[in-house]
């Protein structure tokens, strides 16, 4: 069970809307069904912002980070999935209850009583961090820690909102950032075509999505040259909904997938007549998990990333903020 440092280094929130701090702590014992893992990367998240700004629940004083990907270096009681130097991934569903009616139904992701990684329990913009071994993925073989990072959250909730976009052949994705650059990938290796749309004048995350495969790429303000059969929102824009639903065919489906918005503008009820639809995608279950981080799926995904060294996790979400990111920020110990 011994380690080797007894202490940890960890970037800190202490507050909403405050920058993070640099904290020396002990290393925490994993506790009953728990991994210690030392952090080899940490992607950072559109939601972290969210978290340091306060916009969404979170227990503080937190450190941020849901996108780990450690070695394990020891175990808590009851632990028999893991053993000390295996890769783990660590996603944003921390941890969830088990007995509530979500639960039981196979919607863990709605769990009443859940946990989330970075938000209500300490993430990975640190050294080390402790996590329930129920909610770990072995990280394929093949797949370098900082590229697996991003595909613990954006990959997985891009995975998920993939799969609730349904099979239509057209697809157009609102925000080609860490979530878009993966998806996008996976979609193309798929025989989908997609379109992307980005900030007006941003030509350069155009030019991104082009060299990525993507079929068309253009201004979210614009209506794509064809119907789409779907359209999956990751920038937190609310205008954004009424923009991609006039951009579907009838029957289409619009999915939001941020874990927060701004407030979606009123809108003609003609545009959503012709049974289109707007739904949400909520966090991860594990199945999203394990059906995304195989060799036929994730493995058709390079992610892009841009690494930052852990003290520097502040100026890696100043340039997420920014939208100066190409592809995805990734914080190394
Ligand atoms: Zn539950
Ligand atoms: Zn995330």
């Amino acid at each position: 069970m011994a380690h080797d440092s007894p202490h940890m280094t960890a970037m800190v929130c202490a507050a909403p809307g405050e920058p993070l701090h640099c904290e020396t702590r002990p290393v925490p014992e994993p506790g009953p069904g728990e991994v210690l893992v030392e952090v080899l990367a940490c992607g950072v998240c559109r939601t972290d912002l969210h978290v340091v700004d306060g916009e969404i629940p979170a227990l503080y004083p937190i450190v941020p980070g849901h996108e780990i990907v450690g070695r394990v270096i020891a175990l808590g009681e009851g632990v028999t999935d893991f053993v000390p130097g295996m890769r783990v991934g660590i996603p944003w569903l921390g941890h969830a209850c088990g007995t509530c009616d979500y639960c039981r139904s196979g919607r863990e992701n709605l769990c009443d009583h859940p946990e989330f990684t970075g938000a209500t329990r300490d993430g990975g913009y640190a050294t080390h961090a402790v996590a329930d071994a129920h909610f770990c993925f072995p990280i394929p073989e093949g797949l370098g820690d900082l590229e697996a990072a991003p595909l613990l959250c954006a990959g997985l909730i891009g995975w998920r909102a993939y799969r609730m976009a349904g099979p239509g052949k057209r697809i157009g994705l609102y925000g080609f950032g860490a979530a878009a650059h993966i998806l996008a990938q996976l979609a193309v290796a798929q025989g989908r075509e997609v379109y992307a749309f980005t900030s007006p004048g941003d030509t350069a995350a155009q030019e991104f999505a082009r060299r990525l495969g993507c079929t068309w790429a253009g201004e979210s303000t614009g209506q794509p040259p064809q119907l789409l059969d779907a359209a999956i929102l990751f920038a937190p824009v609310g205008s954004l909904v009424p923009a991609a639903l006039k951009a579907v065919r009838k029957g289409g489906r619009v999915v939001c997938a941020g874990i927060h918005m701004s407030d979606i503008p009123q809108f003609p009820y003609a545009d959503l007549w012709g049974e289109r639809e707007i739904v949400s995608v909520a966090n991860l279950t594990r199945e999203d998990g394990t059906s995304f981080l195989r060799p036929d799926i994730a493995g058709k995904v390079t992610s892009h990333v841009v690494p930052f060294p852990l003290a520097q996790a502040n100026e890696a979400l100043a340039r997420l903020r920014e939208g100066k990111i190409e592809g995805a920020a990734v914080l190394v110990p």
